[in-house]
């Protein structure tokens, strides 16, 4: 399976595409933690956070023909509008399925690209079997959000522009929810350098993905609790756990509250505002849950999708 994700072609579909974001660095972080830290600013990234990559790599990987029938997907909203602004680059319609509950700011913006957004209770239904139902009437092409090979692949040039820019890492931290950012990064990482260690973040409330890697199976568990909105996910896909099971070293932890401490580091230090999932690789080396010291070290700041309400409600709420 892994030889039949195209690396390569992923990054030649996306050249001149996606916006090649900056890659941070901060004195005062790196001796804080006694380490070299290099955090790649994919909160910059078109539309709001690295899931464009992979939306435009598997939209731009289809037949034309196909292609043109149109796509459907389900997100709780970066890979929404990820996919609803990749539909538009290539005018064809898509259509997203989105839980009710999802952030109107996220919704809105879903829409303004010109997608059709069809809600659904996440707690009574489930989003797989709302999209096969609108899938199958109008002949559309499924692109999940993370366990697709063409977006695990479109999600590995993530960390093959940081290497680019940062040199050879010890370290690289990635926030995980489904797993597809991670393994895309883990694969172009182990390519590189097959020493770097690939560390997964994950909120406490929701560590399927650790839960499975340690158990060696896949386990589902309920729709968790956290203001890590990106993360909610039950459970990693089939092709993510199969590829986080061979190049992910570790998945670790962080609470809520640590994630805001990310949060406002970044702000405060770096002038830097991400949603929660964005700051969730950063708070975990503030936290200290990975071994890092000495190390040269990629943070993966995946997202900045956040309402100046919720950001301010987040941050004085602590
Ligand atoms: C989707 C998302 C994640 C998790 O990515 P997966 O590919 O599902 O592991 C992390 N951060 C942000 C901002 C996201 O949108």
């Amino acid at each position: 399976m892994l030889n039949e994700i195209d690396l390569d072609a992923a990054n030649s579909r996306l050249t001149g595409v996606v916006r090649r974001t900056p890659v941070l660095r901060s004195r005062l972080l790196d001796d804080a933690l006694g380490a070299e830290i290099y955090l790649k600013a994919e909160h910059l990234q078109r539309t709001g956070a690295f899931k464009f990559r992979g939306a435009f790599n598997a939209i731009a990987a289809l037949d034309s023909n196909i292609r043109a029938r149109g796509i459907i997907t389900y997100s709780s909203g970066n890979h929404a509008q990820a996919i609803a602004r990749a539909a538009q680059i290539f005018q064809i319609p898509a259509t997203v399925v989105m839980p009710d509950d999802a952030p109107t700011s996220k919704r809105q913006a879903t829409e303004s690209y010109g997608a059709t957004v069809v809600l659904y209770d996440r707690y009574t239904e489930r989003r797989e079997d709302v999209a096969a139902a609108v899938l199958a009437d109008y002949n559309l092409t499924l692109i999940p959000p993370f366990d697709h090979l063409d977006v695990i692949a479109g999600q590995s040039t993530c960390a093959r522009e940081l290497f680019e820019e940062s040199g050879p890492l010890d370290h690289l931290i990635v926030p995980v929810g489904g797993g597809g950012l991670i393994s895309g990064c883990a694969l172009a990482a182990h390519r590189v350098n097959p020493k770097c260690r690939v560390v997964g973040v994950e909120p406490e409330a929701g560590n399927d993905v650790q839960l499975s890697l340690q158990q060696g199976q896949i386990v589902e568990i309920e729709v968790p609790d956290t203001i890590a909105d990106g993360q909610q996910t039950t459970a990693p896909g089939t092709h993510t756990f199969a590829i986080m099971q061979q190049r992910v070293a570790e998945i670790v932890t962080v609470t809520d509250n640590q994630i805001l401490d990310g949060m406002d580091h970044l702000f405060r230090i770096q002038k830097q505002v991400v949603e929660p999932s964005g700051a969730c690789a950063l708070a975990a080396l503030l936290a200290d849950k990975t071994q890092i010291a000495g190390g040269r070290v990629g943070v993966i700041l995946s997202g900045g999708n956040i309402s100046p309400e919720r950001f301010i409600d987040l941050m004085g709420s602590r």
